[in-house]
């Protein structure tokens, strides 16, 4: 079965992007998923770029620019940004040559299935098969993330500072600054539930960010750095706590066994940030409905078998603890 690197629809070339794939995320119409560089190429790199993933360094990450051809500038104007999964034998994850595959149907899951705006991505490998994933980068010259916004530092909060906010405090913030507070609420409450569905438990104050302009005038970016961290980490909790009680008392939610979670939790913190029930309901009835599709995205991503095993079975105990199906 050959699929585009992208959307993962049906395509008739290998190792290759749908022409429309293509254009958004390149730019140009045909581009092969061999990105023109071995893992030693981008290791020589590595040290003048290089920058710990969020998860205790579990993908570097490297910047790219494509015109004409890949280039790895060492400063000025870069258009993609590069992760490696870090597979050193001593590394603490699970399943770590699949972090590049299991972010990339993460964030076709969201975007195609929950209908979530994401950061373009693509799923590529090395000239000698090392498997990446791709994002092209949008303009963070006018964008802040939800620590910066709420103000939420180390010299505050300290070490674990964007892990100690909650999603209220995202939501509240959101109902007041951003100019379409309604689409920007709903889509950052379609995230939480995705990411209760699919095990994220790096959705911390940092991975939120909002554009900003002259006017001051907020709006959410596109959702990025979204995965299914059970797959590789043990004992995840969710990155945030859920409402101003929870932070009070400490309390998170456990994202790998999903007790104390419910579709009755889910419904009053929607209340909670002001979402219209009906509307919350409908959108809930709808994802109930696409088990199978996130099944078959599973089925034509590039993770290997028995990640997309682990994950297919994360998902369907979702299902079981969420929507009782
Ligand atoms: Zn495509």
């Amino acid at each position: 079965m050959l699929v585009c690197h992208s959307c993962l629809q049906d395509i008739k070339a290998e190792n290759s992007f749908c022409t429309a794939c293509s254009l958004q995320v390149f730019g140009k119409r045909k581009m092969s998923a061999i990105l023109p560089l071995s893992t030693n190429d981008l290791a020589e790199k590595l040290p003048s770029q290089l920058q710990k993933n969020s998860l205790v360094g579990y993908q570097n990450k490297i910047y790219l620019k494509i015109n004409g051809t890949w280039t790895v500038p060492q400063w000025g104007a870069v258009s993609h940004l590069l992760k490696l999964p870090n597979t050193d034998r001593i590394s603490p994850y699970k399943l770590a040559a699949d972090m590049p595959a299991n972010e990339h149907l993460s964030m076709q899951i969201a975007k195609q299935i929950f209908d979530i705006p994401t950061a373009k991505c693509a799923f590529m490998y090395t000239e000698d098969k090392l498997p990446l994933y791709i994002t092209k980068l949008f303009d963070v010259s006018y964008a802040k993330d939800f620590a910066i916004l709420l103000d939420i530092t180390s010299d505050t909060h300290g070490e674990s500072y964007k892990y100690d906010g909650s999603y209220e405090e995202i939501a509240s913030y959101l109902a007041q600054k951003s100019e379409d507070n309604q689409t920007d609420l709903f889509n950052f409450f379609k995230s939480f539930v995705f990411n209760l569905v699919i095990r994220n438990g790096d959705a911390h104050l940092r991975n939120f960010s909002m554009y900003y302009n002259s006017q001051n005038l907020f709006t959410l970016t596109p959702f990025y750095d979204l995965l299914n961290t059970v797959l590789h980490i043990e004992g995840e909790t969710m990155a945030c706590y859920i409402d101003q009680a929870d932070k009070a008392n400490k309390r998170k939610i456990d994202i790998c066994s999903l007790n104390k979670m419910s579709k009755k939790k889910i419904l009053m913190f929607a209340t909670t940030i002001g979402l219209d029930s009906q509307k919350i309901n409908s959108f809930l009835d709808e994802i109930a409905g696409k088990k199978i599709l996130i099944f078959t995205l599973i089925d034509k991503s590039f993770l290997t078998d028995r990640a997309k095993q682990l994950y297919r079975n994360l998902v369907e105990d979702s299902y079981k603890a969420l929507f009782k199906l």
